[in-house]
Formats: structure tokens, sequence, C-alpha cells
């Protein structure tokens, strides 16, 4: 019998070994429904929820896009498409609330370039950013001073939701305690870094009592108009934003929990690869996950927001147009 040379077979061992793990990572694309059951978290005994629109103040909220990252439909959730374009939208949200103007998330800022090497190398290499206006140079295009925004409240720190705050100097950020802890303790160590020694931060507590199925809520202004609920698992502090409105209209930002729709409405949570890249907790991220799918089977009418993706903000009012 013939003796395989060892060189042989060392490669082909290695281009087996190659194919199976191919094999493998392709297989962490394909669509995979999250077990609802098995990720459900207890629901409060005594909730607050849907508010009487008459009893709510006069609030208004935009949508200002502010750059975004083509990408692949697959990266976003398991299940989604290889093919066609999709863009990852990058927003900022302006609310218009009697006691104050405010921001939740900031979009892309002046020095975007900047901001881009802050993220990691791997990133990089697997995704590309453009360039939009700033949310800054927007604002006053519509009438809007900036020293007309009192603060920006963040759904979570990370560099594509805090590089227009940049262009907003002193201006006071919102996030919650678990967030500056997260950010403390260099979980995901960026741009973030550099800022907050700059940062005018004030903190807030989940301390509104439970609403909705969270356990846990924060109602900004205490007239249950925007009411803030942690969505814990892409960062500690990672928040939700309901804002009702009086005409009955119902939004809830949900920050990077999922980067689609679908992620929600199937429910289905990113491919491995990217919950390896972007995510701290997994199993924090579909429980939080489950809480949102349960609500949209219960309000089929709640807009539901996931910050990046961009087919869901054509469908909100863009500056000058107010949703109200
Ligand atoms: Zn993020
Ligand atoms: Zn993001």
């Amino acid at each position: 019998m013939k003796k395989p040379k060892p060189l042989k077979t060392v490669v082909q061992a290695a281009g087996l070994l190659s194919l199976l793990l191919l094999a493998l990572l392709g297989y962490t694309f394909l669509p995979l429904k999250l077990d609802v059951a098995a990720n459900q978290t207890p629901t409060p005994a005594t909730t607050r929820g849907k508010p009487d629109p008459a009893q709510l103040p006069d609030v208004s909220l935009s949508l200002l896009k502010a750059g975004k990252m083509p990408a692949r439909q697959a990266f976003a959730y398991r299940g989604g498409n290889w093919g066609g374009a999709y863009e990852n939208g990058m927003a900022a949200i302006l609310v218009q609330h009697p006691q104050a103007t405010f921001l939740i998330d900031a979009g892309f800022g002046a020095n975007v370039a900047q901001h881009w090497q802050t993220i990691p190398w791997l990133m990089r290499q697997l995704s590309s950013y453009v360039v939009e206006t700033p949310v800054a140079v927007q604002l006053p295009q519509h009438g809007i001073a900036r020293d007309q925004i009192k603060f920006a409240l963040l759904t979570h720190s990370h560099w594509d939701h805090i590089s227009g705050l940049e262009d907003f100097p002193g201006l006071e950020v919102r996030l919650p305690t678990a967030e500056k802890a997260f950010i403390e303790a260099h979980k995901y160590p960026g741009l973030i870094d550099q800022m907050i020694g700059t940062m005018n931060v004030r903190t807030f507590d989940f301390n509104s009592g439970p609403y909705e199925n969270f356990d846990r809520s924060f109602d900004l202004f205490g007239d249950g108009s925007v009411v803030l609920v942690p969505l814990p698992g892409h960062t500690d502090g990672s928040t939700g934003v309901f804002v009702n409105l009086r005409s009955g209209k119902r939004f809830l930002f949900t920050g990077d929990l999922t980067w689609s729709l679908e992620g929600f409405q199937l429910p289905a949570e990113r491919p491995w690869l990217a919950r390896k890249l972007v995510d701290v907790d997994e199993a924090e991220v579909r429980r939080s996950i489950i809480k949102v799918h349960l609500l949209l089977q219960q309000y089929p009418d709640l807009v539901v927001v996931p910050a990046h993706d961009r087919r869901v903000h054509e469908r909100i009012a863009s500056l000058p147009a107010v949703e109200r």
C-alpha cells in the first residue's frame, strides 16, 4: 500500500477543517426564530401602560437622518437576505415637549471620520459609512437653534449614537446609572471613553414603578408622555424610550436591541458573528427582544423603531414635519 505524503495529508485536513468551519459559520446565518417561552420573563402583576391621550401634554417628534452604513440584511437578523441593498440608518429623534426640547441619540456628527477610527478593526473591515448632514447643522436650517436643545437622551453609549453629541458642546447627556457604570467598567472601549470626561452626564434610575411588561420604568416628565424602560443586553444600560402622543400614536425607540424590525416580529436575534461583535450579554438581549415582541402582539399599532432600520425611519415624519 502506498503511504500518503504527510504534507498532502496536512493540506487535505486543513482544507476539510476550513470547509467545516465555513459551513458552521454559514449555519449561524440561517433562519432561526427565538423560543418565546424559553426567553420570557415574568410580567408585573400590576402595571401602568397605554395612557389616555386626552390627558397627555402636546408633544411632537421628528426624525433626523444623520448618516448611514450600507450592509447586508443577513447580518441584521437570522434569516435576513444576503442579496440586494440594505441600509443601516443613523438618526436622531427630536422631541418637543412643553417642558424641554431634546434629542434621542445624535447620529453621525461633523467629526465622524475621526470617530470611525475608534471602532474595532474587524468592524471597520466588515462595514463602511456614508456621511449625511449632521443634526447640529440640520436643526438651524429648520429654525431650531442648538441652544434650544436642553439635553440628549441616549439609547446607549455606542459611537454611532454619540458621534453627533460632539457638535453640542456642554449639552446635558442623560443615561441610566447602569450605562454609566458600564462605560466606567470599559466593557466596550471606544469613542465614549474619549468623550465621557468632557460630557455633562446626568444619570437616572428606573424608579417610576412597573410600566407595560417591564417591572421598572422612568417617567421622564412625570406625565406619561415619555417613559423609559430598561432593555439590557446590547449594553448593560441600554434603554427603550416610549413616546406617547396626543393623537393616540405611540412610539417605542429600542436602540440597538435589534437592527431590524424583523428581529421583534419573528422574533430573531442577530447572527452569531454580529452578536459576538456588538452584544455584551446575549441571553439578556434575547429576554429584552421577547419583551418587545410580546408588546407588538399586544399593541399592533405600536411603532417600534430599531435605531438603524431605515425602512422604519421612512415611515416617521422627518423634520420639518412632525408626529403629534
Ligand atoms: Zn450599539
Ligand atoms: Zn448603533
